[in-house]
Formats: structure tokens, sequence, C-alpha cells
């Protein structure tokens, strides 16, 4: 990648400026091994447990906005009780701000999907937004259902960070469940760490990530660290990648607070 000019705060995708002065390039932390296990599972595609905040109903994204302007409602298209990535608007996140939680969300890769590796079915699922663009805690999204990637960037990944325990993805077109429990990093009054991000990840019913411990928030190029983060409630945000391929969809999402 040919370096832009960057200055202030400007966010190009995943590409910050800290991360321009950081050096260094994307290939550096893509993982290739250990590969995870192909393991054929059935999704979980239970309706809401009573108790839920419904983050989409199958009618409207009237529970969500526009990352880059949160005044903006979210532009992406509502059909069939599903909605689905509308990559010439960007990244959507919810009105409302979390903490710790659990999370249900459904997504599916379209049949006809084209493209390879990050460029077939790329989305992703942010565990909490710290910004505008690509900046959060990425659960990735992908169709990693023989097509071959880098395993830290694969479906049930934390984009460069944890490998996924194993890879229950299923085919293109098929509808793929995301059960997440998120605690969210504290912090010290000085604004040091007091306790990591931890998550578990069940994906189409199956662990994926156990109670892991992050270092960070996502990083495209360099290490993940805390540095300059922040603690609390924080939205939930959906990707809009930038390539070629088909556009997933998504249904049934919610969320209960812990
Ligand atoms: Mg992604």
């Amino acid at each position: 990648m040919k370096l832009p000019l960057l200055s202030g705060a400007l966010v190009l995708g995943t590409f910050t400026l800290a991360q321009a002065q950081q050096g260094g390039k994307p290939e550096d932390t893509e993982v290739y091994e250990p590969v995870p296990k192909a393991v054929a599972a059935s999704p979980n595609l239970a309706p809401p447990p009573a108790d839920a905040i419904v983050l989409f109903n199958g009618k409207d994204l009237s529970q969500w906005v526009m990352t880059d302007d949160r005044n903006t409602p979210a532009k992406w298209k509502v059909a069939g009780g599903v909605f689905t990535v509308d990559k010439s608007t960007g990244n959507i996140e919810t009105k409302r701000a979390f903490t710790n939680y659990q999370l249900h969300l459904e997504w599916r890769v379209p049949a006809n999907i084209t493209g390879t590796g990050q460029a077939r079915g790329n989305s992703g699922l942010f565990l909490a937004s710290t910004g505008k663009g690509d900046l959060g805690y990425e659960l990735q999204i992908l169709d990693s259902y023989n097509n071959k990637t880098y395993v830290n960037g694969m479906a049930g990944s934390i984009y460069k960070q944890r490998i996924p325990l194993a890879n229950p993805t299923r085919k293109p077109g098929e509808w793929q469940s995301y059960d997440v429990m998120w605690l969210a990093p504290t912090f010290k009054a000085d604004g040091s760490l007091q306790t990591p991000a931890r998550v578990t990840v069940l994906f189409n019913g199956i662990v994926v990530q156990n109670n892991v411990e992050l270092a960070g928030p996502t990083q495209y190029i360099g290490q993940p660290s805390y540095n300059g983060q922040k603690g609390g409630a924080a939205p939930i945000k959906l990707q809009s990648h930038g390539d070629k391929s088909e556009p997933d969809s998504f249904r049934n999402v919610w969320i209960r607070e812990l």
C-alpha cells in the first residue's frame, strides 16, 4: 500500500496515522497456523429471550445510526425481515452504548458470493466501537467455508488477535449465528489498565473463543494496546468492508446487559 499523506485524526478505513507512524505492513500480523478444524454445526436461530433489548426486529434500523455521523439514521437496506450492508454508505452502530453484555446476531454471506480471502463476504461485529471508521474490537465476519486466509482473520477470530478454536462456518447462503459474552476493559483513575477486555464467542452454537483476554482494540497494522483507551459503555458496530464482494445480511439481533 502506498502511504497517503495523513494529517490530524484522519482515518482511512482501518489505517490510522498512529499505525503509519508505528511502521510495518498489514502482512506482519497475519498468522497462518494452526488452522482450526472444520466442524459441522447448527446455528442458534432462537427468538430473543423476554428480557432482551431487541436491536433489529425484522422491520427497521431505528436502533442504529451511521458511525461516521451519529446524527444520521442507519442507511443500510431492510427487506424481507433482514438488513443488508450498503457498501456505499459506511459502518453502522447502535444508538445505545453498552458495557458488559450478552449479544446474539445472525449473519449470512450471499449464496452467490465472489472473491477470495479477505475480499469474500467480509464484514465485522465490533464488540465495542471506540471511534469512527473501523476503530474498535472486531469479531470477524467472513466467508470461511473453503476460503483460505490468515487464521487470525477468519470468521470467529478476534481480528489479528485471537484464532478461533474451531471452524463451524456454514456454506454461503446459509444463516450463521454469533452469541457473544463481552466484558469491557476497565481502567484506573490514572488511565492505566485495570482489567483487560474479555470475550467468549459461540459460533453456530460451538465455542470458538473461550473467555479470552484481549490486548487492546483491533489493529490492522502493528500490535494492539490499551494506550489512550477508555473503559465504559460503547456502541456496537457493524462493518461495511471496502471490498467488491456481494454484501452480507443480518437478522435477529438482540442484547442483554450484564
Ligand atoms: Mg471485517
